[in-house]
């Protein structure tokens, strides 16, 4: 699925969207959508009476934890998850499950009952990805119309014989700094005389004007600040039959209520950055909204970075965020292109741990470091991630995902921070470890790639 010239936007791996899953719930809802509008396309519409929905491989064996199911009903209803309330995102699944109809493409309804109509295919796993599904549009007569779909990590999703090209916005676009690793980023960057920012923000131009890029941006980033903010006032117990309550409230309650601890303990600060992670992860389990970042289980690692430093770098700017982003993008960029950022292909390190990199690298880049220490710090952020495995307990993004954010995200903090330390010389580049998780990716065993059938999955037991 890898293709390392596809050119790839801020906007392709910073989406809005819905929890908790940007494989499982995200692109699921819009290869949903993307059927429903193709069967229009080709004159089914009309005609069909019923869908069905097939869920293959580790959409099937975690679909349901993931809420799979309700984005499904969603994108067949003609719903886009960038445009969806959390609130009428569980109304049309509630819709379906009360009254089995759905209001097909938002325009007629058939019969739908989704226990039937979505099935979850436990033992069988499509040959071209481990996140396979497909829909089969029925006329009384029989099927009419079916795609088989791939939801291949970050909510990108491919129909069957696409290129990974396709999957972007701009496959026919001519960047200026066309950069597929990081040597190639920072070759760039050095001839140019730009900083790693200043390359995407430059190579975002192909898509849109500068202007539309920092809208966007600012978006994103108010998106996540308020992600944050909702997370400290929820409490409750979070969806989801392992019951697991919402810390994030009652933390941040203490930590205002003790103020004068930080002078005594100076790593307070790191119970904030626990606190901005949780608190996003756990909106992310909610099925709140989110920014993918870039995925939604990792949602919470890039927020906390940024919220630490906006609340604890002196040097603290509104530059200094369009610089994070804009380089933790870049970063993401080259290991969409070389490696993964599918649980489900690669395991966690795909996902915490390339959030983890393109945090560090951000940090790294909004406190005033040379491309040469950025790219360390986005190295030495999944360098220690390596081998990190994928084993949600019930399925459920919760436990270890959601404290998994808190790690990765003060894991981060640290890799800028060594990286700062130094020179930009180093003995490990960033292209080496992306090849060596892409590597230890494929030989991980299926079990611990979002698949709930091994590690913690299978030790932890359910009350
Ligand atoms: S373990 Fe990691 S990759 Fe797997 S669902 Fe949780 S956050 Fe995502």
């Amino acid at each position: 699925m890898r293709d390392r010239d596809i050119n790839l936007s801020f906007a392709d791996l910073f989406t809005i969207g819905i929890g908790p899953s940007s494989s499982h719930t995200v692109g699921p809802m819009r290869a949903a959508a993307r059927f429903v509008s193709e069967l229009e396309n080709a004159g089914g519409f009309e005609a069909t009476t019923r869908i069905i929905a097939d869920l293959f491989g580790s959409l099937a064996l975690t679909g349901i934890g993931h809420g799979t199911d309700k984005a499904i009903l969603a994108g067949l209803a003609g719903n886009r998850p960038e445009r969806t309330s959390p609130e009428d995102f569980a109304a049309i699944a509630t819709r379906a499950e009360d009254t089995s109809t759905l209001l097909l493409g938002g325009k007629k309804d058939i019969r739908f009952v989704p226990a039937d109509h979505i099935r979850f295919n436990f033992d069988e796993v499509l040959d071209e990805h481990p996140n396979g599904m497909r829909f089969t549009a029925l006329s009384e007569a029989g099927p009419i119309f079916d795609m088989e779909f791939y939801s291949v990590g970050g909510g990108f999703v491919l129909a069957k014989g696409e290129s990974a090209a396709a999957q972007t916005s701009g496959h026919n676009l001519k960047l200026p700094h066309p950069f597929t690793c990081g040597d190639e980023l920072l070759e760039m960057a050095e001839q140019s005389g730009k900083t790693i920012a200043e390359v995407m923000l430059a190579n975002e131009s192909a898509w849109r004007s500068e202007e539309e890029t920092l809208a966007y941006l600012h978006e994103v980033h108010d998106c996540m600040s308020q992600c944050i903010e909702r997370g400290c006032a929820q409490e409750g117990i979070l969806p989801g039959r392992l019951k697991v309550p919402r810390r994030a409230k009652a933390h941040f309650e203490r930590l205002k209520s003790q103020p004068e601890r930080a002078l005594k303990d100076p790593l307070t600060t790191l119970d904030w950055i626990n606190l901005f992670a949780l608190a996003v992860s756990e909106e992310n389990a909610s099925g709140g909204r989110v920014v993918t970042a870039p995925t939604n289980g990792a949602a919470g690692v890039i927020p906390a970075v940024i919220a630490y430093y906006e609340r604890f770098c002196s040097s603290a700017s509104k530059k200094g965020v369009e610089d994070f982003l804009l380089t933790a993008a870049a970063i993401g960029v080259i290991y969409k292109k070389r490696a993964s950022i599918s649980g489900a292909e690669v395991g966690c390190q795909g996902e915490v741990g390339v959030a983890c990199s393109m945090a560090a690298a951000g940090l790294a880049a909004a406190l005033g470091g040379t491309n040469e220490q950025i790219e360390n710090a986005a190295e030495i952020g999944m360098e220690h991630n390596l081998g990190l495995t994928c084993d949600p307990v019930a399925g459920l993004v919760q436990v270890p995902c959601i404290e998994r954010n808190a790690m990765g995200a003060t894991k981060a903090i640290n890799a800028a921070r060594l990286a700062l330390l130094g020179t930009g010389k180093h003995m490990v580049s960033l292209d080496k470890v992306i090849e060596t998780m892409r590597q230890t990716g494929l030989d991980m065993g299926t079990k611990y790639k979002e698949t709930s059938q091994g590690g913690l999955a299978v030790n932890v037991v359910e009350c």
